[in-house]
């Protein structure tokens, strides 16, 4: 079996995915296309915001956040520990300092307390001054934005979402990749919402901030192209990539989500006793991104993991290594020790996970995995 079945999901929505794509070449505007202004509309309206810009991948996206707000040297900028590289990696990247926070063990996601805790040591420190957060909406669940929303108003901080993982999630009635000041989402083939090659959007309802992001993502043009106002970057959305992206949206809303729902229910009602699963506070939605069970040691899943390989099951571990501890950190000032984010590196293990999975492979992964344990 598959980890995530993307041959499945382009076998079912084939028919109409390949005639989208041939329509696109056959229009000849193959960088942002009608398209992408089409697509543009619909994520926007989907997800709640005034403004959804896409452009080459979710890393990117959150590039394009940062310069639009001047994030630079001298500024902390705090993320989880626990989270995919490119949330920490753009910051630095900016010559910002990431300043890491430790995350919760029920939901995987920022932990408010550590937050305020650690923007008072920046505080306290005086060498940074404290700007942005980055939430991230980890494995399909938004983070806790109601308190981070609190706290980052109350130290004047700039809220950015990093939903690569989280579109199709909700919180309160309202959709994630709404919740930060800016938001961003990833179209790489694996996450909720895929294409097939690498894309992301940037959200916001902010006037100002998604002109200038507008104005990046195309070397920083002023009224044309070839004015050019501030360096920028080159990061679009292919046209070919909107159209696949539109017509998998339209499955997306109709069943996906509901589908990878019911998934996840079905692992959680099968192995809820045996191990921790996934657990999704009232008021809150998941869209899937990964369903993460968690052992009690590492020696634990390595058994556990190795036992289903050999049943043809394939697990991953998102994340093995926390931030605070990858060595392109090494040496930086935002280092921080985050217990938590430590002890879910080594006992955290994805299970096979995507709205095509049927009752009858769950049901083999459970009877596995509870075999192994
Ligand atoms: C995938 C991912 C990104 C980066 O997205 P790309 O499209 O691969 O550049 C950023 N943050 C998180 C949490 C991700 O999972």
């Amino acid at each position: 079996m598959e980890f995530r079945d993307l041959r499945k999901q382009h076998e079912i929505l084939s028919e109409s995915i390949d005639a989208a794509i041939l329509k696109a070449v056959a229009g000849g505007h193959y960088i942002m296309g009608p398209e992408v202004k089409q697509l543009e509309a619909e994520l926007a309206e989907y997800v709640g915001v005034k403004h959804c810009l896409t452009c080459a991948n979710g890393t990117d996206a959150l590039t394009l956040a940062l310069k639009a707000w001047g994030v630079g040297p001298g500024d902390a900028v705090f993320v989880p520990d626990f989270t995919f590289f490119a949330s920490a990696e753009v910051v630095a990247a900016e010559g910002a300092t990431p300043v890491f926070v430790d995350v919760l063990e029920d939901t995987f996601n920022m932990d408010p307390a550590d937050l305020e805790r650690a923007i008072l040591e920046v505080r306290a420190d005086g060498n940074l001054v404290p700007k942005a957060l980055v939430a991230v909406d980890l494995f399909g669940l938004p983070a806790d934005f109601r308190r981070i929303r609190e706290i980052a108003d109350s130290y004047g901080l700039l809220i950015l979402e990093d939903g690569a993982q989280g579109f199709g999630g909700s919180m309160d009635g309202r959709r994630a990749c709404s919740f930060g000041d800016i938001a961003t989402t990833s179209f790489f083939p694996a996450k909720p919402l895929g294409c097939y090659g690498d894309g992301g959007a940037v959200f916001t309802d902010n006037d100002e901030w998604a002109a200038l992001m507008d104005s990046y993502r195309v070397h920083g043009k002023g009224s044309c192209k070839y004015e050019n106002v501030r360096i920028g970057m080159n990061s679009r959305l292919d046209t070919v990539q909107a159209a696949v992206l539109l017509e998998k949206l339209k499955a997306f809303k109709e069943y996906e989500l509901e589908d990878v729902n019911a998934a996840a229910k079905a692992y959680s009602d099968r192995l809820s006793g045996a191990v921790k699963v996934p657990s999704i506070p009232t008021g809150f939605g998941s869209s899937w991104a990964q369903y993460s069970i968690l052992l009690e040691s590492s020696g634990q899943r390595e058994n556990v993991q190795k036992a289903l390989k050999e049943e043809g099951i394939p697990t991953m571990v998102y994340y093995p290594l926390p931030m605070h501890l990858q060595k392109a950190f090494e040496g930086s000032e935002g280092l921080r020790s985050c217990p938590v984010a430590e002890s879910l590196c080594r006992r955290v293990l994805a299970l096979p996970m995507h709205p095509y999975l049927t009752e009858e492979q769950v049901d083999n992964v459970c009877c596995k995995l509870v075999a192994a344990l």
